[in-house]
């Protein structure tokens, strides 16, 4: 049994480097911004942000930041640039998202929904406030598995404490009842 996880252990490294596996349906995340947080979906490949650029806009560079950074998961819809507007206002949104692209401690990935292309067979991921879930047959033993944990090296920067933890919790408890 040990030895299974610690299989899955190295699949989840290989897997972290291939992010094209991993199709996000659905994503919420926190934007804690230059002035103001925000929040930021993505529902069916349509964005939305509450700040102001984006209701007037339809594009805003909080949008912006999270296409460049999850851009290999995103279906061709969501990587889609958003109207055509003026571009002083696109220069500088462009220039604020290349900034943040690189201060990833400002986003905070709240929930999102994911179908991984496994070795052998796709799966669905979620994260909520409560923390993973997914489909295989490994997570329901152990409570984390190479498509959760690939996910977790991808996107750990942006994750929130109880979404970074490594299952190992778990996998102690299984330890013990599995030796005493
Ligand atoms: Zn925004
Ligand atoms: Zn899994």
């Amino acid at each position: 049994m040990l030895s299974d996880l610690i299989g899955k252990i190295e699949k989840a490294r290989r897997y972290a480097a291939e992010p094209e596996r991993i199709a996000l349906d659905e994503i919420t995340v926190h934007f804690n911004g230059s002035n103001n947080e925000h929040t930021i979906r993505l529902v069916q490949s349509r964005w939305a942000c509450d700040c102001e650029v984006f209701h007037l806009r339809g594009v805003c560079a909080h949008v912006m930041t999270l296409q460049k950074v999850l851009a290999p998961m995103l279906s061709a819809e969501a990587r889609e640039p958003g109207p055509i507007i003026i571009h002083s206002e696109l220069i500088s949104m462009i220039e604020k998202s290349r900034r943040y692209v690189h201060e990833l401690d400002r986003i905070e990935i709240q929930a999102l929904r994911a179908r991984f292309h496994g070795t052998n067979n796709d799966h669905i991921l979620a994260l909520t406030e409560t923390g993973w879930s997914c489909d295989c047959s490994t997570f329901r033993v152990w409570h984390t598995c190479a498509h959760v944990m690939a996910l977790q090296r991808i996107l750990a920067p942006m994750l929130p404490a109880i979404a970074r933890e490594p299952g190992a919790v778990s996998v102690e408890e299984h330890l013990v009842s599995a030796l005493s």
